[in-house]
C-alpha cells in the first residue's frame, strides 16, 4: 500500500499531469462500467459523465499526489538528518553501526579503523571552538580524500571517526598509514597562519563472525597504543592482545 502511494507521488509537473490524466481516465472508465453493470445503461450522456468525473476527480487526485510527494520528500529528509553528522556531512555513529553491521552480516572482510585527532583540545583552547569545528571539517575532507569508493567513513564522536574498509587486507596498512597520518595544514581564516594537525588511528582486521562493537574495541585499544607511541601513526590490533571495552563517547 505504501509502495502504491509512493508510486502515485508527483515527481514533477509533467509526471503529475500524466499520472493524473491516467487516473482520471481510469475513474471515468470505472464510472462507465459501474453504470452499465447496475442499470444496463449510462446514468447521464457520455460527454457529461466524462466532464463531471474529470472536474471532480482531477483536482482531488492532483491534491492527493502533491500531498504524497510532500510527505515522501519529508520522510527522505528525516532519514538523511537521522543518519548524518551535521558538522561534517559524514554518516554519524548510528549510520556507521548500521552500515558496518550490514557488511559484517554479508560476510564482508577488510579493515576497521578508529581515527582520533591529536591534541585537539589544545586547538579549541588556543583558537576557539569555531576554529576546532573548521578543523573537524578538514579532517572529514581528508578522510574522504584518502578512502576509496565503498569505504564507510563516519564521525562517531566529538573528534573521533571510524572507517570500514571492505576488502582491504592487513598488507595495505602501511600505505593507509602514510596517507592518513600525514600532517594536515588547515587555514582557519585568511589572515591567520595555517594550523598543522595530525591524527592517530587504531586498526583491526575483520574476521568472519565479528561484531562491530568488538572490532571497535580492538581498534580503540590499538589507537590507545598509537597515542602512547607518540601519535600521528596507525597501530594494528594483534589478535592475542588483551582488550578493554570500547568506551561510548558523546
Ligand atoms: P589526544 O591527542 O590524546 O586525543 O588529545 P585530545 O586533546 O585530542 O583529546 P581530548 O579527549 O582531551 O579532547 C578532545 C576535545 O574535542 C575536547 C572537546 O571539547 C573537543 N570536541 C568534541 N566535539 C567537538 C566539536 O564538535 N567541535 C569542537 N570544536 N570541539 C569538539
Ligand atoms: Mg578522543
Ligand atoms: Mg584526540
Amino acid at each position: 500500500m505504501v509502495k502504491l502511494l509512493e508510486a502515485l507521488a508527483a515527481r514533477s509537473l509533467v509526471d503529475g499531469a500524466v499520472k493524473c490524466t491516467g487516473l482520471v481516465a481510469l475513474i471515468v472508465g470505472a464510472h462507465f462500467a459501474v453504470d452499465y453493470l447496475l442499470d444496463g445503461r449510462l446514468s447521464m450522456p457520455p460527454g457529461e459523465l466524462i466532464l463531471t468525473t474529470t472536474l471532480v476527480g482531477a483536482p482531488v487526485l492532483a491534491l492527493l499526489m502533491a500531498a504524497v510527494a510532500h510527505f515522501s520528500r519529508l520522510e527522505q529528509a528525516l532519514a538523511v538528518t537521522a543518519s548524518t553528522d551535521m558538522l561534517t556531512g559524514l554518516p554519524n555513529r548510528r549510520a556507521f553501526f548500521a552500515a558496518a553491521g550490514e557488511m559484517l552480516e554479508a560476510g564482508q572482510e577488510g579493515l576497521v579503523l578508529l581515527v582520533d585527532v591529536d591534541h585537539f583540545k589544545a586547538i579549541n583552547d588556543t583558537h576557539g571552538h569555531a576554529a576546532g569545528d573548521i578543523c573537524l571539517r578538514a579532517i572529514a575532507d581528508h578522510l574522504r580524500m584518502i578512502t576509496r569508493k565503498g569505504d564507510v567513513v563516519a564521525r562517531i564522536g566529538g573528534e573521533e571517526f571510524a572507517v570500514f574498509m571492505p576488502n582491504s587486507p592487513a598488507s595495505a596498512v602501511p600505505a593507509i598509514e602514510q596517507r592518513l597520518c600525514e600532517r594536515l595544514s588547515v587555514r582557519i581564516s585568511q589572515d591567520a597562519e595555517a594550523l598543522l594537525m595530525t591524527v592517530s588511528a587504531g586498526a583491526t582486521t575483520v574476521q568472519s563472525g565479528d561484531a562491530i562493537e568488538r572490532l571497535l574495541t580492538q581498534a580503540d585499544n590499538a589507537l590507545y597504543r598509537a597515542k602512547a607511541a607518540g601519535r600521528a601513526c596507525l597501530v594494528v590490533h594483534r589478535q592475542h592482545d588483551t582488550v578493554t571495552p570500547f568506551q561510548k563517547r558523546a
